[in-house]
């Protein structure tokens, strides 16, 4: 099909992302960034905002998780783009490898409170293409440095052309992560300085002089980057060599050394160069990624997530009653303390119903409905510490004895990740060994479904990053919006969302220091307020739910993110 007018006539900011979360039926995300792409879109449906987004259709999907014995056991994760979306009429032709790789775009039209965007999801899985070539939009995060390179230039080089042979009037380009700075690069070879280049002739062999050939304040003015990760296994560099072999014929490379750094081209480098505004994902973000790249303007745009998607219907439908339109201004929900305590505890109490019934179904165990649950998903890896609240097992024994709670855990760790595959056999193992004493269960396949049920069916949200490798986090906004307390190191958005003992509770030290301190402190807390609180003084409790809801809610939403990004970065002088 045809790209509707509609959406060429008005749109005029295109969304780059590797990975996007719309729905839990389309494969083509991962985690936390991909969510946060598909939370900015649904707010950009929902608030009539004029952007299209471009990602990978990987159609077979990243990771197909289930949980044995010894650990996570993993396998690729295909859907059928035909269920979700219409093919395009359109082709692009990359050159790679000394190769022609066709590139063509699946559209998914992404509704969300009356309004809608386009998605466009890149395949090379096209006939015309050589066999090796056709499976580099399959395997999110899948294949080595080469295969990561290619898809990079799909995203970016082939998302520039394509959006281009779309007839797209793009005035602003948002490169979502390092990811898709190729697109910088793209844009690059589109503003010669010098006219005569248009007549072919090219020294770009010459370094030092062919980037005086290039335009990059005009690049700079479209270029809008977020940087979302202060880990260095989120920042891609490629060789040169490598670069010149794969993308010679459709980059300038050696132009690309200026501002990809020497040695290797690092994506995040090459992206800050080319943007005319960065932004890190929180406050406590924005200083560490000053730190990591010292001579740069970086803003902060702190994240957020979408309302009505992270909301369970039964408390929806208080909200409803409370604030009607707080789906397109969840800052209304600021009057959340006058939600009465009884409708939000059965409300509260449908929501882990579903949860307990889930994990009965799952797992064959049993949860109590009248004990605390304590949540907790995440990519598992190590700085994220999923097994910090077993650091001393009698401590923990003791604390349940006195205190019994229940805890569920999920998360997916990436196949080439063998500490955190290890990590998830170990929390399987003790799972085996509590039981008795504590009920702990380890949820198969988190994914967005799954992180529905969590986030509005646990009591109090679980969350023990090594600061200050947690850029933001956003699964303990999604609590948030249902109610649900965070229990958190310090460290993202948790810096700027904690009121101990109003929003939820601190682990550690104010300023997220001595990690080490961090295990004695969950406990500590654990013992000492949350679950005293929960036992024994249920109107307190209530009272921090609302809280919860009502000062962390009109903050942390994807609507006040969007609009930030809008001022800020889209429409800056
Ligand atoms: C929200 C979400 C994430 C990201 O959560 P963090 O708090 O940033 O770790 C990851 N995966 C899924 C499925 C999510 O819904």
């Amino acid at each position: 099909m045809p790209i509707p007018d509609a959406y060429l006539s008005r749109t005029r900011i295109a969304y780059l992302t590797m990975e996007i979360g719309l729905r839990a039926e389309m494969h083509c995300y991962s985690g936390g960034l991909g969510l946060l792409a598909g939370d900015l879109a649904r707010s950009a449906a929902e608030l009539g905002l004029p952007m299209v987004f471009v990602s990978l259709v990987s159609r077979q999907g990243y990771v197909r998780q289930t949980i044995e014995a010894d650990g996570q056991h993993d396998s690729a994760d295909p859907w059928r783009p035909e269920d979700w979306a219409q093919p395009l009429d359109v082709r692009v032709a990359l050159p790679l490898s000394g190769r022609t790789v066709w590139i063509g775009a699946w559209l998914h039209e992404l509704e969300c409170g009356g309004g809608r965007v386009p998605v466009l999801l890149l395949d090379t899985d096209l006939p015309e293409n050589d066999a090796q070539d056709r499976g580099l939009t399959d395997r999110l995060y899948g294949g080595d440095a080469t295969h990561r390179l290619r898809q990079e230039a799909v995203l970016g080089i082939g998302g520039e052309h394509i959006l281009r042979a779309l007839d797209f009037r793009v005035e602003h380009y948002h490169l979502n992560e390092g990811h898709a700075a190729f697109l910088a690069a793209s844009l690059l070879q589109r503003h010669p300085t010098d006219e005569r280049r248009a007549g072919g002739v090219s020294d770009a062999a010459v370094p030092g002089r062919a980037a005086q050939r290039y335009d990059a304040a005009a690049v700079r003015a479209a270029c809008v980057f977020t940087t979302h990760t202060p880990v260095a296994a989120g920042h891609d560099r490629f060789e040169y060599d490598a670069l010149e072999r794969e993308l010679g014929q459709a980059l300038d490379v050696p132009a690309l050394r200026e501002f990809g750094g020497e040695g290797t081209l690092n994506m995040t480098r090459l992206a800050l160069n080319l943007s005319g505004y960065t932004n890190a994902v929180a406050r406590r973000h924005v200083q560490t990624a000053r730190e990591m790249f010292p001579g740069y303007r970086i803003d902060g745009i702190t994240n957020g997530v979408h309302p009505s998607q992270w909301v369970h219907p039964a408390i929806a439908s208080l909200f409803d009653a409370l604030a009607a339109d707080w789906r397109r201004h969840p800052e209304t929900l600021f009057r959340a303390d006058e939600l009465a305590d009884d409708a939000l505890w059965d409300a509260h109490g449908l929501a882990k119903g579903e949860l307990l019934e889930h994990i009965a179904r799952t797992t064959g165990v049993t949860f109590d409905p009248a004990l605390p649950v304590i949540g907790f998903a995440r990519r598992m890896t190590g700085y994220k510490r999923a097994d910090l609240l077993f650091t001393d097992l009698d401590r923990l024994l003791a604390i349940a004895d006195a205190h019994p709670f229940q805890v569920v855990m999920a998360g997916k760790a990436h196949p080439n990740d063998g500490e955190g595959k290890a990590l998830i056999g170990r929390i399987v193992a003790m799972s085996r060994e509590l039981a008795g004493r504590l009920q702990l269960v380890f949820l198969p396949n988190y994914d967005i479904s799954l992180a529905q049920r969590l986030v509005a069916g646990s009591d109090v949200w679980l969350n023990t990053p090594v600061p200050p490798l947690e850029a933001s986090g956003t699964s303990g906004m999604k609590a948030a919006f249902n109610g649900v307390p965070s229990l958190s190191v310090m460290d993202g958005w948790w810096m700027e969302g904690c009121e101990d003992g109003i929003t939820g509770w601190r682990i550690g030290e104010a300023d997220g220091s001595d990690p080490e301190g961090h295990a004695a402190s969950l406990y500590a807390r654990l013992e000492q307020d949350v679950l005293p609180c929960y036992e024994s003084d249920r109107g307190a409790w209530l009272r921090i739910m609302k809280q919860t809801i009502g000062r962390l809610a009109p903050q942390f939403s994807s609507h006040r993110m969007l609009r930030d990004y809008v001022s800020a970065a889209y429409l800056r002088r």
